[in-house]
């Protein structure tokens, strides 16, 4: 063995030596990150060894699943725990339910823009009175027919053009189906406005309604809202996590919105609750999606505005104030 090579071993020895350690170190802080003890669970405490023990001691569980004792002096508050937090909703926000394909259906014959479902999207989502995650259109689609009013949100397209050209991989498409934003992530480059055909997606340009106040952002929720990021229409994922329907759904007084799982082909109306076959429903009613030809394969499914009023009638009125902030910015 020769000088270069006695060398060459004496660093390697030295280095995996000081890999060893550091990892031995590794299981010692960073393997715990929940702490179990007579039935309770409390997340975010680290262990470390103390000169001085209690003598209490409680029972932990490791963040790699496993149970062991340790004094009552050895656990701190781990001041990552947000971040720790933070990260779980990320990854479950990610991943989504397993099983569901969710979709939507709106019959605009039912439509009376009484605008419940914007005032409850936008109280859940903290927006400001000017941004819409869905918004109610007038619409008016030739000279002869009468106008209908038309709720927007996203249309959650199962081939989304809006996560295909984002540069950070803060907008994706769930197992689910829902298209997400990661507000973490996003770096408001606003590639996904230009992509999406149905302007569905709106922009955080000013300090939001409600400061964060240190809470953790939900990404189910997409609360709080953050300046210079991207916000839109989540089918209410937090409430399909919890077994409830979207929020405008369910504030909807007129029975505009049938909301389900595509897998199952059932839809269930969220005023008045009950349950029909999703394809029944549509091929029914001639229900049909905005911009087909695309190739977007939005997932929600309008039903066309049958019955209307001739003339158009609104309130007992048939023309509408431009100036009332209840009528959208739709044509016509
Ligand atoms: Fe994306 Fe727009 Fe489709 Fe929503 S409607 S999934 S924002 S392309």
């Amino acid at each position: 063995m020769n000088e270069n090579q006695e060398h060459n071993d004496q660093q390697n020895l030295n280095e995996d030596q000081a890999r060893r350690s550091f990892l031995k170190k590794l299981g010692i802080f960073a393997g715990i990150g929940a702490v179990a003890t007579a039935g309770a669970v409390y997340v975010g405490f680290d262990h470390e060894k103390k000169k001085n023990p209690t003598g209490k001691k409680v029972r932990v569980l490791t963040a790699d699943g496993k149970l062991m004792e340790v004094d009552e002096a050895e656990l701190q508050k781990n001041e990552n725990a947000a971040t720790e937090e933070l990260t779980e909703l990320q990854r479950r926000g990610r991943e989504g339910l397993a099983g569901k394909h969710w979709v939507m259906v709106i019959d605009l014959s039912k439509c009376r823009n009484a605008r419940m479902c914007m005032a409850a999207c936008q109280g859940a989502h903290e927006l400001r009175p000017e941004q819409h995650h869905i918004n109610v259109l007038r619409m008016q689609d030739a000279e002869h027919t009468e106008p209908y009013f038309m709720p927007k949100p996203c249309y959650h397209c199962d081939n989304p053009p809006c996560t295909k050209v984002c540069p950070v991989d803060a907008t994706f498409k769930r197992q689910d189906g829902i298209v997400l934003i990661d507000n973490e992530r996003c770096i408001g480059c606003r590639f996904c406005i230009a992509g999406c055909p149905y302007s569905a997606r709106v922009f955080n340009w000013i300090e939001p309604l409600k400061p964060a106040n240190n809470r953790v952002y939900d990404i189910e929720l997409n609360v709080p809202q953050k300046k210079g990021t991207i916000s839109k229409c989540l089918f209410s994922a937090d409430c399909l996590r919890k077994g409830e329907m979207p929020y405008c759904t369910r504030s909807c007084p007129n029975g505009v919105y049938w909301f389900g799982d595509r897998n199952e082909d059932t839809v269930t109306n969220g005023t008045t609750k009950e349950t029909v076959s999703f394809s029944e429903l549509i091929r029914k009613n001639g229900g049909y999606t905005v911009l087909e030809e695309l190739g977007t394969k939005p997932q929600v499914y309008y039903l066309p505005p049958k019955n209307r009023a001739f003339p158009f009638q609104y309130e007992g009125k048939t023309e509408l104030d431009p100036h009332d902030s209840r009528i959208g910015g739709g044509r016509g």
